[in-house]
């Protein structure tokens, strides 16, 4: 199967792609992951993309987007890509249940991951309290107690943020050293509103099982333990792109995030487009990650015009 695009990953950056090379007729193939949709399903009521005035819930924005990209011609397959030469054009895709797919120019939106520490009550709480976005969700603990998990600039900044919404915001964190920068430090620690909890460990999210209602943490000095009643959890520990499997073939930052040209969605091999979190480490928003999306559509579209022209060029 050879295609003129292939789109990697379905949330909002994929998605926005695939509408937009499939209304100019480019009839996207888009590969669907392990995870359709993206982090925006892990998530209920979206309030923050614009044009939905009474906010939308992630999965069903998803669902929209999917069907708006569908309805001009991009087809949807369930995959895996375990390799992909990048050397050679055009693109090979190994992807496992479809075999291998070529691709003259091909679009990575796999998305970023956000880590869990992967304690009891953690993962079943998503959207019952436990979130990994407190811009996302800040809103909904208006008047109420919340815990940050983490100690780097991400952790400071939400806690921050949510001082403007709880009435009680408590960073926990499991050194007595945090990792973040100075001035981020000194922002969250001039923050009244802000407790914190050093040098804790936490091992389980407590629950009734539809609310969260506190989490248990370890004294990693003493070994003892307590639990912090709270309202919600947000675990700020960092997130991991998706990009494993271009490793060692595009450029990366340390980090694994896929390094583009500044202004566009142009990596450092012609062909090859890159939106949304797998290189966006700073805004992570669903409205961002789709703006690329569409970027990611017109430079791959300008792209495959100026090969056409140069084939025709030589051909005279
Ligand atoms: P990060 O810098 O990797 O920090 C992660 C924090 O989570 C660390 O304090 C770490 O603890 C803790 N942690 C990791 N795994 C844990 C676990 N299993 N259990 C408990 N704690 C755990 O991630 P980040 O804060 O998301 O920042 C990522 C990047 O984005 C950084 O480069 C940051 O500067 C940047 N960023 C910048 C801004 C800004 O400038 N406005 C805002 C947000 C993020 P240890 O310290 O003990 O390892």
């Amino acid at each position: 199967m050879s295609y003129k695009t292939v789109i990697l990953g379905t949330g909002p950056a994929g998605l926005t792609a695939a509408v937009y090379l499939a209304r100019a007729n480019m009839e996207p193939l888009v590969i669907e992951g392990p995870e359709p949709g993206g982090q925006l399903t892990l998530t209920t009521e979206v309030e923050n993309y614009p044009g939905f005035p009474d906010g939308i819930m992630g999965p069903e924005l998803m669902d929209n987007m999917k069907k708006q990209a569908e309805r001009f011609g991009a087809t949807f397959k369930r995959g895996w890509v375990t390799e992909v030469d990048v050397n050679n054009r055009p693109f090979k895709l190994a992807v496992d249940e479809l075999g291998e797919i070529e691709a003259e120019t091909l679009i990575v939106s796999t998305g970023a991951t956000a880590k869990l520490l992967e304690i009891p009550g953690e993962r079943e709480n998503i959207g019952k309290g436990v979130s990994t976005c407190a811009t996302c969700d800040g809103f909904f603990f208006k008047g109420k107690k919340v815990v940050i998990i983490g100690g780097g600039d991400s952790a400071m900044e939400e806690a921050n943020f949510l001082t403007k919404f709880a009435s009680e915001v408590r960073i926990i964190h499991r050194r007595h050293e945090l990792r973040a920068s100075k001035i981020m430090q000194d922002r969250a620690r001039n923050n009244d509103t802000i407790n914190w909890s050093l040098n804790k460990t936490p091992v389980e999210v407590v629950s009734d099982g539809m609310k969260v209602s506190g989490v248990k943490v370890k004294d990693n000095e003493t070994g003892a333990e307590e639990t912090i009643e709270t309202d919600g959890v947000f675990v700020a520990i960092g997130h991991r792109p998706n990009t494993d499997f271009v490793q060692g073939k595009v450029d990366t930052d340390e980090a694994g995030y896929i390094l583009v040209t500044p202004g566009t969605t142009d990596t450092n091999i012609p062909g090859l487009f890159a939106c949304g979190d797998v290189q966006d480490s700073k805004y992570r928003q669903a409205v961002t990650a789709a703006g690329t999306g569409c970027m990611a559509a017109m430079d791959c579209e300008r792209y495959l015009e100026g090969q056409a022209a140069l084939d025709w060029s030589q051909s005279l």
